[in-house]
Protein backbone atom coordinates (compact mmCIF):
# COMPACT_ATOMS: atom_id res chain seq x y z
CA UNK A 1 0.00 0.00 0.00
CA UNK A 2 2.98 2.62 0.89
CA UNK A 3 4.34 1.73 -2.87
CA UNK A 4 1.36 4.43 -3.77
CA UNK A 5 2.53 6.94 -1.67
CA UNK A 6 5.71 6.65 -3.04
CA UNK A 7 7.12 9.64 -5.10
CA UNK A 8 7.71 8.13 -8.37
CA UNK A 9 4.39 6.36 -8.34
CA UNK A 10 2.79 10.33 -8.59
CA UNK A 11 2.43 10.63 -12.08
CA UNK A 12 0.55 7.33 -12.35
CA UNK A 13 -3.29 8.59 -12.54
CA UNK A 14 -1.89 11.28 -15.02
CA UNK A 15 -0.04 8.15 -17.25
CA UNK A 16 -3.69 6.39 -16.77
CA UNK A 17 -5.68 9.29 -18.03
CA UNK A 18 -3.17 9.78 -21.28
CA UNK A 19 -4.09 5.99 -22.16
CA UNK A 20 -7.33 6.34 -21.43
CA UNK A 21 -7.58 9.49 -23.97
CA UNK A 22 -5.87 7.91 -26.30
CA UNK A 23 -7.79 4.65 -26.30
CA UNK A 24 -11.00 7.06 -26.21
CA UNK A 25 -9.90 8.92 -29.49
CA UNK A 26 -9.28 5.59 -31.44
CA UNK A 27 -12.83 4.56 -30.99
CA UNK A 28 -14.17 8.24 -31.33
CA UNK A 29 -12.57 8.32 -34.51
CA UNK A 30 -14.17 5.14 -35.97
CA UNK A 31 -17.23 6.25 -34.43
CA UNK A 32 -16.94 9.78 -36.23
CA UNK A 33 -16.53 8.75 -39.45
CA UNK A 34 -19.72 6.66 -39.27
CA UNK A 35 -21.34 9.59 -37.82
CA UNK A 36 -20.15 11.97 -40.10
CA UNK A 37 -21.14 9.75 -43.18
CA UNK A 38 -24.44 9.25 -41.64
CA UNK A 39 -25.03 13.23 -41.09
CA UNK A 40 -24.05 14.17 -44.21
CA UNK A 41 -26.30 10.94 -45.90
CA UNK A 42 -29.20 12.72 -44.24
CA UNK A 43 -28.25 16.18 -45.11
CA UNK A 44 -27.88 14.75 -48.88
CA UNK A 45 -31.60 13.35 -48.46
CA UNK A 46 -32.73 16.71 -47.61
CA UNK A 47 -30.62 18.20 -50.17
CA UNK A 48 -32.65 15.54 -52.45
CA UNK A 49 -36.11 16.05 -51.06
CA UNK A 50 -35.45 19.64 -52.37
CA UNK A 51 -34.15 19.06 -55.49
CA UNK A 52 -37.15 16.64 -55.77
CA UNK A 53 -39.49 19.11 -54.83
CA UNK A 54 -38.49 21.84 -56.95
CA UNK A 55 -38.03 19.52 -60.33
CA UNK A 56 -41.58 18.48 -59.53
CA UNK A 57 -42.43 21.92 -59.59
CA UNK A 58 -40.87 22.67 -62.95
CA UNK A 59 -41.48 19.37 -64.56
CA UNK A 60 -43.41 20.94 -67.34
CA UNK A 61 -41.00 23.67 -68.23
CA UNK A 62 -38.31 20.50 -67.63
CA UNK A 63 -40.28 18.69 -70.59
CA UNK A 64 -39.73 21.68 -72.82
CA UNK A 65 -35.99 21.80 -72.36
CA UNK A 66 -33.54 20.65 -74.51
CA UNK A 67 -31.60 17.49 -73.39
CA UNK A 68 -28.18 19.56 -73.11
CA UNK A 69 -30.68 22.75 -71.71
CA UNK A 70 -31.97 20.44 -68.84
CA UNK A 71 -28.86 19.47 -67.95
CA UNK A 72 -27.18 22.88 -67.24
CA UNK A 73 -30.79 23.71 -65.75
CA UNK A 74 -29.62 20.87 -62.92
CA UNK A 75 -26.23 22.95 -63.32
CA UNK A 76 -27.91 26.12 -61.80
CA UNK A 77 -30.18 24.53 -59.05
CA UNK A 78 -29.26 26.12 -55.58
CA UNK A 79 -28.15 22.61 -54.26
CA UNK A 80 -25.26 22.02 -57.05
CA UNK A 81 -22.29 23.28 -55.62
CA UNK A 82 -18.92 21.68 -55.90
CA UNK A 83 -18.66 19.89 -53.83
CA UNK A 84 -22.18 18.27 -53.73
CA UNK A 85 -23.45 16.56 -57.29
CA UNK A 86 -26.66 16.04 -58.29
CA UNK A 87 -27.60 13.69 -60.63
CA UNK A 88 -31.02 12.74 -62.32
CA UNK A 89 -31.36 9.30 -63.75
CA UNK A 90 -34.56 7.85 -66.00
CA UNK A 91 -36.14 4.56 -65.59
CA UNK A 92 -33.58 2.98 -68.05
CA UNK A 93 -30.56 3.25 -66.21
CA UNK A 94 -29.93 6.59 -68.60
CA UNK A 95 -28.17 9.36 -67.22
CA UNK A 96 -29.60 12.48 -68.42
CA UNK A 97 -28.03 15.57 -66.33
CA UNK A 98 -24.85 15.31 -63.43
CA UNK A 99 -24.13 18.53 -62.43
CA UNK A 100 -20.05 17.85 -62.19
CA UNK A 101 -19.32 16.56 -65.55
CA UNK A 102 -19.66 18.96 -68.95
CA UNK A 103 -22.73 17.71 -70.99
CA UNK A 104 -20.99 15.58 -73.75
CA UNK A 105 -18.83 13.66 -70.53
CA UNK A 106 -22.86 13.44 -69.11
CA UNK A 107 -23.77 11.50 -72.43
CA UNK A 108 -20.68 9.26 -72.46
CA UNK A 109 -21.97 7.78 -69.28
CA UNK A 110 -22.53 3.70 -69.04
CA UNK A 111 -25.79 2.61 -67.57
CA UNK A 112 -26.71 3.58 -64.34
CA UNK A 113 -29.64 1.05 -63.48
CA UNK A 114 -27.39 -1.35 -61.64
CA UNK A 115 -26.20 1.04 -59.52
CA UNK A 116 -27.19 -0.48 -55.87
CA UNK A 117 -28.62 3.21 -54.92
CA UNK A 118 -30.28 3.50 -58.36
CA UNK A 119 -31.81 -0.20 -58.23
CA UNK A 120 -33.18 0.64 -54.42
CA UNK A 121 -34.42 4.01 -55.62
CA UNK A 122 -36.41 2.50 -58.44
CA UNK A 123 -37.48 -0.19 -56.23
CA UNK A 124 -38.52 1.31 -53.07
CA UNK A 125 -38.20 5.14 -53.30
CA UNK A 126 -34.48 5.91 -51.89
CA UNK A 127 -31.70 4.54 -51.94
CA UNK A 128 -27.91 4.80 -50.35
CA UNK A 129 -24.17 3.65 -51.45
CA UNK A 130 -20.72 4.61 -51.10
CA UNK A 131 -18.64 3.63 -54.12
CA UNK A 132 -15.71 4.73 -56.59
CA UNK A 133 -17.00 6.77 -59.13
CA UNK A 134 -15.67 6.10 -62.45
CA UNK A 135 -16.47 9.62 -64.23
CA UNK A 136 -14.77 11.55 -61.16
CA UNK A 137 -12.39 8.54 -59.77
CA UNK A 138 -13.02 8.99 -55.85
CA UNK A 139 -15.13 7.46 -53.92
CA UNK A 140 -18.28 8.91 -53.30
CA UNK A 141 -21.39 8.66 -50.86
CA UNK A 142 -24.81 8.78 -52.90
CA UNK A 143 -28.34 9.07 -51.77
CA UNK A 144 -31.03 8.74 -54.19
CA UNK A 145 -35.05 9.02 -54.73
CA UNK A 146 -37.50 8.13 -56.76
CA UNK A 147 -39.21 11.31 -58.61
CA UNK A 148 -42.21 11.00 -60.91
CA UNK A 149 -42.48 13.59 -63.71
CA UNK A 150 -44.43 13.42 -66.39
CA UNK A 151 -45.82 10.13 -64.98
CA UNK A 152 -42.34 8.80 -65.54
CA UNK A 153 -40.56 7.34 -62.65
CA UNK A 154 -37.52 8.83 -62.73
CA UNK A 155 -34.38 8.93 -59.70
CA UNK A 156 -32.47 12.24 -58.48
CA UNK A 157 -29.04 11.19 -56.85
CA UNK A 158 -26.85 13.47 -54.99
CA UNK A 159 -23.15 12.74 -54.21
CA UNK A 160 -20.24 13.61 -51.92
CA UNK A 161 -16.96 12.78 -52.33
CA UNK A 162 -15.71 10.58 -49.57
CA UNK A 163 -13.06 12.83 -49.18
CA UNK A 164 -15.01 15.66 -47.99
CA UNK A 165 -16.58 13.50 -45.47
CA UNK A 166 -12.85 12.48 -44.30
CA UNK A 167 -11.59 15.95 -44.17
CA UNK A 168 -14.58 16.64 -42.09
CA UNK A 169 -14.76 13.91 -39.93
CA UNK A 170 -10.66 14.81 -39.73
CA UNK A 171 -11.64 18.60 -38.55
CA UNK A 172 -13.81 17.47 -36.31
CA UNK A 173 -11.31 14.99 -34.68
CA UNK A 174 -8.63 17.82 -34.72
CA UNK A 175 -10.94 19.86 -32.58
CA UNK A 176 -11.64 17.16 -30.32
CA UNK A 177 -8.17 16.67 -29.99
CA UNK A 178 -7.21 19.97 -29.48
CA UNK A 179 -10.12 20.09 -27.16
CA UNK A 180 -9.11 17.66 -25.62
CA UNK A 181 -5.35 18.39 -25.57
CA UNK A 182 -6.20 21.55 -23.88
CA UNK A 183 -8.44 20.04 -21.00
CA UNK A 184 -5.49 17.44 -20.67
CA UNK A 185 -2.86 20.01 -20.53
CA UNK A 186 -4.78 21.63 -18.00
CA UNK A 187 -6.01 18.91 -15.97
CA UNK A 188 -2.15 17.83 -15.75
CA UNK A 189 -1.07 21.06 -15.22
CA UNK A 190 -3.18 21.71 -12.58
CA UNK A 191 -2.74 18.10 -11.23
CA UNK A 192 1.00 19.17 -10.75
CA UNK A 193 0.46 22.00 -9.56
CA UNK A 194 -0.91 20.79 -6.24
CA UNK A 195 1.61 17.86 -6.65
CA UNK A 196 4.09 20.02 -6.52
CA UNK A 197 2.17 22.49 -3.82
CA UNK A 198 1.16 18.82 -1.29
CA UNK A 199 5.12 17.80 -1.80
CA UNK A 200 5.94 21.58 -1.32
CA UNK A 201 4.08 22.12 1.50
CA UNK A 202 5.00 18.47 3.15
CA UNK A 203 8.97 18.91 2.84
CA UNK A 204 8.26 22.37 4.26
CA UNK A 205 6.37 20.69 6.91
CA UNK A 206 9.03 17.97 7.15
CA UNK A 207 11.94 20.44 7.62
CA UNK A 208 9.73 22.85 10.39
CA UNK A 209 9.68 19.16 12.05
CA UNK A 210 13.18 18.42 11.81
CA UNK A 211 14.07 21.60 12.65
CA UNK A 212 11.53 21.38 15.88
CA UNK A 213 13.22 18.20 16.88
CA UNK A 214 16.15 19.59 16.47
CA UNK A 215 15.53 22.37 18.42
CA UNK A 216 13.99 20.18 21.04
CA UNK A 217 16.65 17.63 21.44
CA UNK A 218 19.12 20.82 21.75
CA UNK A 219 16.78 22.11 24.62
CA UNK A 220 17.11 18.37 26.11
CA UNK A 221 20.62 17.92 26.26
CA UNK A 222 21.44 22.07 27.93
CA UNK A 223 18.79 20.78 30.86
CA UNK A 224 20.85 17.74 30.67
CA UNK A 225 23.80 19.35 31.10
CA UNK A 226 22.90 22.07 33.90
CA UNK A 227 21.02 19.48 35.58
CA UNK A 228 24.85 17.76 35.31
CA UNK A 229 26.97 20.78 35.94
CA UNK A 230 25.09 21.71 38.81
CA UNK A 231 25.18 18.62 40.37
CA UNK A 232 29.02 19.08 40.18
CA UNK A 233 29.06 22.67 41.66
CA UNK A 234 30.50 22.35 45.29
CA UNK A 235 29.88 26.19 46.20
CA UNK A 236 27.90 28.99 44.91
CA UNK A 237 30.04 30.63 42.79
CA UNK A 238 30.72 27.63 40.84
CA UNK A 239 26.71 27.35 40.04
CA UNK A 240 26.89 31.30 39.46
CA UNK A 241 29.61 30.57 36.70
CA UNK A 242 27.45 27.33 34.96
CA UNK A 243 24.07 29.53 35.37
CA UNK A 244 25.49 32.14 33.53
CA UNK A 245 27.01 29.84 31.26
CA UNK A 246 24.56 27.71 30.36
CA UNK A 247 20.57 29.10 31.00
CA UNK A 248 21.11 31.89 28.90
CA UNK A 249 21.60 29.46 26.10
CA UNK A 250 18.14 27.81 27.38
CA UNK A 251 15.95 30.76 28.04
CA UNK A 252 17.41 32.89 25.28
CA UNK A 253 18.45 36.48 26.14
CA UNK A 254 16.22 36.55 29.41
CA UNK A 255 17.58 38.40 32.42
CA UNK A 256 17.21 36.10 35.06
CA UNK A 257 18.18 35.59 39.21
CA UNK A 258 18.06 33.04 41.60
CA UNK A 259 17.36 34.13 45.30
CA UNK A 260 18.00 32.24 48.32
CA UNK A 261 15.83 31.63 51.48
CA UNK A 262 18.00 32.16 54.64
CA UNK A 263 18.07 29.64 57.18
CA UNK A 264 15.99 32.38 59.58
CA UNK A 265 13.43 31.77 56.75
CA UNK A 266 12.40 35.42 57.24
CA UNK A 267 14.35 36.97 53.90
CA UNK A 268 15.34 35.84 51.08
CA UNK A 269 18.61 37.02 49.03
CA UNK A 270 19.99 36.89 45.57
CA UNK A 271 22.87 34.45 44.74
CA UNK A 272 23.02 34.17 41.25
CA UNK A 273 22.75 35.81 38.28
CA UNK A 274 22.54 35.61 34.74
CA UNK A 275 21.93 38.41 31.32
CA UNK A 276 22.54 41.56 32.92
CA UNK A 277 23.38 42.51 37.01
CA UNK A 278 19.82 41.69 38.48
CA UNK A 279 18.29 44.98 38.34
CA UNK A 280 15.90 44.52 41.44
CA UNK A 281 16.01 43.99 45.38
CA UNK A 282 18.52 41.78 46.43
CA UNK A 283 17.50 40.90 49.48
CA UNK A 284 13.84 40.70 50.43
CA UNK A 285 10.70 39.69 52.74
CA UNK A 286 8.65 36.21 51.67
CA UNK A 287 5.66 38.61 52.05
CA UNK A 288 6.91 41.05 49.00
CA UNK A 289 6.57 37.88 46.12
CA UNK A 290 3.20 36.82 45.07
CA UNK A 291 4.59 33.73 44.23
CA UNK A 292 5.66 32.55 47.45
CA UNK A 293 2.42 33.41 49.07
CA UNK A 294 0.41 31.78 46.35
CA UNK A 295 3.08 29.00 46.60
CA UNK A 296 2.41 28.98 42.85
CA UNK A 297 4.25 30.71 40.28
CA UNK A 298 3.67 34.50 39.48
CA UNK A 299 3.77 36.52 35.80
CA UNK A 300 3.17 39.64 36.13
CA UNK A 301 1.00 40.67 33.72
CA UNK A 302 -0.91 38.61 31.71
CA UNK A 303 -4.61 38.64 30.71
CA UNK A 304 -5.73 38.79 33.89
CA UNK A 305 -4.17 40.82 35.74
CA UNK A 306 -1.11 43.36 36.66
CA UNK A 307 0.37 42.98 39.88
CA UNK A 308 3.85 42.92 39.92
CA UNK A 309 5.41 42.02 42.98
CA UNK A 310 6.81 44.43 45.35
CA UNK A 311 10.76 42.83 45.98
CA UNK A 312 10.78 44.23 41.80
CA UNK A 313 9.39 47.59 42.34
CA UNK A 314 12.06 49.19 40.91
CA UNK A 315 10.96 47.25 37.28
CA UNK A 316 7.54 49.20 37.69
CA UNK A 317 4.98 47.44 36.14
CA UNK A 318 7.44 45.42 33.55
CA UNK A 319 6.74 41.73 32.94
CA UNK A 320 8.38 39.57 35.34
CA UNK A 321 8.04 36.19 36.19
CA UNK A 322 9.06 34.26 40.00
CA UNK A 323 8.99 30.51 40.01
CA UNK A 324 9.10 28.96 43.82
CA UNK A 325 12.33 26.51 44.17
CA UNK A 326 11.40 23.60 45.96
CA UNK A 327 13.37 20.96 47.01
CA UNK A 328 12.05 17.79 49.35
CA UNK A 329 8.90 20.33 49.65
CA UNK A 330 10.43 22.78 51.42
CA UNK A 331 10.75 26.27 49.40
CA UNK A 332 14.52 26.62 49.61
CA UNK A 333 14.09 29.70 46.95
CA UNK A 334 12.58 31.40 43.89
CA UNK A 335 13.88 31.83 40.52
CA UNK A 336 12.86 35.14 38.71
CA UNK A 337 12.99 36.08 35.27
CA UNK A 338 12.85 39.84 33.81
CA UNK A 339 11.25 40.07 30.61
CA UNK A 340 11.24 43.47 29.66
CA UNK A 341 8.30 45.89 28.63
CA UNK A 342 4.69 45.16 30.47
CA UNK A 343 3.25 44.12 27.15
CA UNK A 344 5.76 41.24 26.72
CA UNK A 345 3.71 38.02 26.19
CA UNK A 346 5.51 35.21 27.69
CA UNK A 347 4.78 31.87 25.08
CA UNK A 348 4.05 28.44 26.43
CA UNK A 349 7.57 26.87 25.64
CA UNK A 350 9.42 29.65 27.33
CA UNK A 351 7.28 28.99 30.64
CA UNK A 352 7.73 25.29 30.16
CA UNK A 353 11.40 25.67 29.99
CA UNK A 354 11.19 28.04 32.78
CA UNK A 355 9.85 25.86 35.06
CA UNK A 356 12.13 22.60 33.88
CA UNK A 357 15.11 25.17 34.67
CA UNK A 358 13.49 25.96 38.07
CA UNK A 359 13.38 22.61 39.14
CA UNK A 360 17.02 21.74 38.56
CA UNK A 361 18.10 24.89 39.73
CA UNK A 362 15.84 23.83 43.06
CA UNK A 363 17.53 20.39 43.43
CA UNK A 364 20.95 21.43 42.65
CA UNK A 365 20.66 24.31 45.48
CA UNK A 366 19.02 22.06 47.73
CA UNK A 367 22.43 19.14 47.48
CA UNK A 368 24.61 22.20 47.80
CA UNK A 369 23.00 23.43 50.67
CA UNK A 370 22.84 19.82 52.00
CA UNK A 371 26.45 19.37 50.62
CA UNK A 372 27.48 22.23 52.91
CA UNK A 373 26.31 21.36 56.04
CA UNK A 374 27.50 18.10 56.09
CA UNK A 375 30.65 19.85 54.84
CA UNK A 376 30.86 22.17 57.73
CA UNK A 377 29.72 19.37 59.84
CA UNK A 378 32.13 17.25 58.89
CA UNK A 379 34.93 20.11 60.29
CA UNK A 380 33.33 21.92 63.00
CA UNK A 381 32.95 20.85 66.56
CA UNK A 382 29.84 20.60 67.12
CA UNK A 383 29.85 22.16 71.26
CA UNK A 384 31.54 25.07 70.07
CA UNK A 385 31.10 25.72 66.63
CA UNK A 386 34.44 26.26 66.08
CA UNK A 387 36.47 24.41 63.85
CA UNK A 388 37.73 21.15 64.33
CA UNK A 389 41.04 19.43 64.31
CA UNK A 390 41.05 18.21 60.86
CA UNK A 391 39.90 21.45 59.53
CA UNK A 392 42.69 23.00 61.34
CA UNK A 393 45.40 20.82 59.87
CA UNK A 394 43.65 21.73 56.30
CA UNK A 395 44.06 25.09 56.70
CA UNK A 396 47.10 25.06 58.16
CA UNK A 397 48.95 23.77 55.39
CA UNK A 398 47.23 25.96 52.71
CA UNK A 399 47.70 28.92 55.40
CA UNK A 400 51.40 27.82 55.56
CA UNK A 401 52.13 27.60 51.63
CA UNK A 402 50.80 30.02 50.39
CA UNK A 403 52.71 32.17 53.90
CA UNK A 404 55.51 30.54 52.35
CA UNK A 405 54.87 30.95 48.04
CA UNK A 406 54.08 34.59 48.62
CA UNK A 407 56.56 35.86 51.67
CA UNK A 408 53.51 36.59 53.90
CA UNK A 409 53.70 36.00 57.71
CA UNK A 410 51.08 33.40 59.56
CA UNK A 411 50.97 33.29 63.04
CA UNK A 412 49.89 30.45 65.13
CA UNK A 413 48.41 30.71 68.65
CA UNK A 414 47.94 27.53 71.19
CA UNK A 415 45.31 28.44 73.92
CA UNK A 416 44.65 25.93 76.90
CA UNK A 417 41.94 26.80 79.43
CA UNK A 418 44.06 27.36 82.64
CA UNK A 419 42.45 24.55 85.68
CA UNK A 420 39.57 24.11 83.40
CA UNK A 421 38.77 20.99 85.24
CA UNK A 422 37.97 22.85 88.69
CA UNK A 423 35.10 24.31 86.30
CA UNK A 424 33.86 20.64 85.80
CA UNK A 425 34.71 19.40 89.25
CA UNK A 426 33.22 22.46 91.29
CA UNK A 427 29.84 23.19 89.02
CA UNK A 428 29.41 19.90 86.77
CA UNK A 429 30.46 19.57 83.28
CA UNK A 430 27.84 21.02 81.76
CA UNK A 431 29.61 24.41 83.22
CA UNK A 432 32.49 23.92 81.54
CA UNK A 433 31.01 22.76 78.54
CA UNK A 434 29.44 27.04 78.95
CA UNK A 435 32.72 27.83 79.89
CA UNK A 436 34.18 26.09 76.63
CA UNK A 437 31.14 27.88 74.82
CA UNK A 438 31.18 31.30 75.97
CA UNK A 439 35.10 31.16 75.84
CA UNK A 440 34.87 30.10 72.17
CA UNK A 441 32.24 32.58 71.06
CA UNK A 442 34.47 35.45 72.46
CA UNK A 443 37.72 34.12 70.47
CA UNK A 444 35.20 34.06 67.08
CA UNK A 445 33.87 38.16 67.72
CA UNK A 446 37.50 38.87 68.57
CA UNK A 447 39.78 37.52 65.10
CA UNK A 448 38.97 38.75 61.31
CA UNK A 449 37.29 36.62 59.17
CA UNK A 450 40.81 35.48 57.26
CA UNK A 451 41.48 34.18 60.77
CA UNK A 452 40.42 30.48 61.51
CA UNK A 453 39.56 29.38 64.97
CA UNK A 454 39.62 25.84 65.72
CA UNK A 455 39.11 23.20 68.79
CA UNK A 456 41.37 20.78 69.06
CA UNK A 457 40.16 18.76 71.80
CA UNK A 458 39.09 19.19 75.01
CA UNK A 459 39.71 22.33 76.36
CA UNK A 460 42.94 23.29 73.70
CA UNK A 461 42.09 25.83 71.15
CA UNK A 462 44.07 26.89 68.66
CA UNK A 463 43.95 30.49 66.16
CA UNK A 464 45.85 30.48 62.69
CA UNK A 465 46.40 34.52 61.76
CA UNK A 466 47.16 34.66 58.17
CA UNK A 467 49.25 37.72 56.75
CA UNK A 468 49.47 39.76 60.04
CA UNK A 469 52.23 41.36 61.57
CA UNK A 470 54.50 39.58 64.08
CA UNK A 471 53.40 42.59 66.77
CA UNK A 472 49.70 42.57 65.90
CA UNK A 473 49.56 38.82 66.03
CA UNK A 474 50.60 38.90 69.41
CA UNK A 475 48.77 42.33 70.39
CA UNK A 476 46.29 40.06 69.20
CA UNK A 477 46.76 37.22 71.52
CA UNK A 478 47.19 39.46 74.50
CA UNK A 479 43.63 40.98 73.58
CA UNK A 480 41.90 37.99 73.67
CA UNK A 481 43.62 36.90 77.02
CA UNK A 482 42.57 39.57 78.51
CA UNK A 483 38.90 39.63 77.48
CA UNK A 484 38.68 36.08 78.47
CA UNK A 485 39.55 36.74 81.74
CA UNK A 486 37.25 39.24 81.99
CA UNK A 487 34.06 37.46 81.21
CA UNK A 488 31.80 37.52 83.56
CA UNK A 489 30.21 33.79 83.43
CA UNK A 490 26.90 32.26 85.09
CA UNK A 491 25.06 29.51 84.87
CA UNK A 492 21.69 29.02 86.00
CA UNK A 493 21.94 32.80 88.70
CA UNK A 494 25.26 31.17 89.74
CA UNK A 495 28.72 32.42 89.70
CA UNK A 496 31.06 30.78 87.85
CA UNK A 497 33.94 32.79 88.48
CA UNK A 498 37.25 33.82 86.32
CA UNK A 499 38.49 31.95 83.60
CA UNK A 500 41.69 32.40 82.00
CA UNK A 501 43.78 31.20 79.09
CA UNK A 502 47.83 30.82 78.32
CA UNK A 503 48.52 31.11 74.69
CA UNK A 504 52.05 30.05 73.28
CA UNK A 505 52.35 31.70 70.03
CA UNK A 506 54.36 31.02 66.80
CA UNK A 507 55.32 33.08 63.79
CA UNK A 508 56.48 32.36 60.57
CA UNK A 509 58.95 33.14 58.87
CA UNK A 510 60.50 34.14 62.30
CA UNK A 511 60.80 30.57 63.20
CA UNK A 512 60.86 28.09 60.41
CA UNK A 513 59.22 24.63 59.85
CA UNK A 514 56.45 22.33 58.88
CA UNK A 515 52.78 22.40 60.53
CA UNK A 516 54.14 19.59 63.03
CA UNK A 517 57.06 21.14 63.95
CA UNK A 518 55.40 24.70 64.29
CA UNK A 519 52.82 23.47 66.59
CA UNK A 520 55.14 21.54 68.36
CA UNK A 521 57.13 24.92 69.19
CA UNK A 522 54.01 27.09 69.92
CA UNK A 523 52.62 24.15 72.75
CA UNK A 524 56.31 24.46 74.02
CA UNK A 525 55.78 28.14 74.91
CA UNK A 526 52.35 27.51 75.56
CA UNK A 527 53.41 24.95 78.49
CA UNK A 528 56.20 27.61 79.45
CA UNK A 529 53.33 29.76 79.97
CA UNK A 530 51.70 27.31 82.34
CA UNK A 531 55.07 27.08 83.98
CA UNK A 532 55.04 30.48 84.45
CA UNK A 533 52.28 30.78 86.03
CA UNK A 534 49.26 31.14 83.12
CA UNK A 535 47.28 33.84 82.68
CA UNK A 536 50.02 34.91 79.85
CA UNK A 537 51.35 34.74 76.52
CA UNK A 538 54.58 33.74 75.58
CA UNK A 539 56.37 33.88 71.97
CA UNK A 540 58.87 30.36 70.96
CA UNK A 541 61.82 32.49 69.39
CA UNK A 542 63.85 30.34 66.79
CA UNK A 543 66.81 32.22 67.12
CA UNK A 544 67.40 31.65 70.99
CA UNK A 545 65.69 28.45 70.89
CA UNK A 546 63.82 29.75 74.22
CA UNK A 547 60.48 31.93 75.52
CA UNK A 548 60.71 35.65 75.48
CA UNK A 549 58.73 38.13 77.99
CA UNK A 550 58.03 40.85 79.34
CA UNK A 551 56.51 42.12 82.24
CA UNK A 552 53.39 43.90 81.04
CA UNK A 553 53.07 47.99 82.30
CA UNK A 554 49.54 46.67 83.21
CA UNK A 555 50.41 43.91 85.49
CA UNK A 556 49.32 45.93 88.82
CA UNK A 557 46.16 46.74 87.02
CA UNK A 558 45.40 43.28 86.02
CA UNK A 559 46.75 41.40 88.78
CA UNK A 560 48.51 39.08 85.93
CA UNK A 561 51.85 38.89 84.02
CA UNK A 562 51.29 39.72 80.23
CA UNK A 563 54.11 38.12 78.43
CA UNK A 564 55.14 39.62 74.81
CA UNK A 565 58.28 38.16 72.76
CA UNK A 566 61.44 40.65 72.08
CA UNK A 567 61.40 41.85 68.35
CA UNK A 568 64.81 41.90 67.06
P1 LIG B 1 45.80 23.39 83.20
O1 LIG B 1 45.70 24.81 83.70
O2 LIG B 1 47.11 22.77 83.58
O3 LIG B 1 45.52 23.27 81.78
O4 LIG B 1 44.76 22.65 84.03
P2 LIG B 1 43.46 21.98 83.43
O5 LIG B 1 42.59 21.54 84.53
O6 LIG B 1 42.82 22.91 82.47
O7 LIG B 1 44.04 20.80 82.63
P3 LIG B 1 43.73 19.27 82.56
O8 LIG B 1 44.38 18.73 81.36
O9 LIG B 1 44.20 18.66 83.87
O10 LIG B 1 42.21 19.12 82.52
C1 LIG B 1 41.46 19.30 81.37
C2 LIG B 1 40.07 18.93 81.66
O11 LIG B 1 39.17 19.36 80.69
C3 LIG B 1 39.89 17.44 81.77
C4 LIG B 1 38.54 17.16 81.17
O12 LIG B 1 37.64 16.62 82.10
C5 LIG B 1 38.07 18.51 80.79
N1 LIG B 1 37.40 18.45 79.53
C6 LIG B 1 37.94 18.06 78.35
N2 LIG B 1 37.01 18.15 77.38
C7 LIG B 1 35.86 18.63 77.97
C8 LIG B 1 34.57 18.93 77.48
O13 LIG B 1 34.26 18.82 76.32
N3 LIG B 1 33.68 19.41 78.37
C9 LIG B 1 33.95 19.57 79.66
N4 LIG B 1 33.04 20.03 80.47
N5 LIG B 1 35.17 19.27 80.15
C10 LIG B 1 36.11 18.82 79.32
MG1 LIG C 1 44.60 20.96 78.53
MG1 LIG D 1 43.82 23.46 80.73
Amino acid sequence: MSMLFDKKWQYLPLVMLLISILGGLFFLNSSLDKWVTKTIKSHLSGLTKDVVVHITNDQQYLATLSSAARHNYFSNLSQATKDKRITLIDAEGVVLADTSLSYLEMIAMDNHLLREEIASAFKVGVGENIHFSSALKVDMLYVAQRVILDNEPYVVRMAMPMDELKTMSDELMWIFIVLLSISAAAMAGSSMLSAYQVNHRVAKEREQQEERIMHRTKEIELLHRLANMLAACTSIAETQKVVEDIVPRILGEINGSVAMMRASRNQLEVKLDWGKPWPATQVYSPNDCWALRKGKYHLSNDDYHCLPCSHMAELGSDQTLCIPLTAHGNTIGMLHLYFGASSVVVDPATLRLAFTVAEHLGLALANLSLQDKLRSQALSDPLTGLYNRRHFEQSFDTLLLEAKNSQQTMTLMMLDLDHFKRFNDNFGHDAGDYVLKEVSTLIVQMISADDVACRLGGEELAVIVPNRSVESAFELANRIRKQIAELHLELKGLSLGKVTVSIGVVNYPKVQGDRDQLVKFADMALYRAKEQGRDQVLAYQASTAEYSCEEAKDKKELGNKVVTPLLK
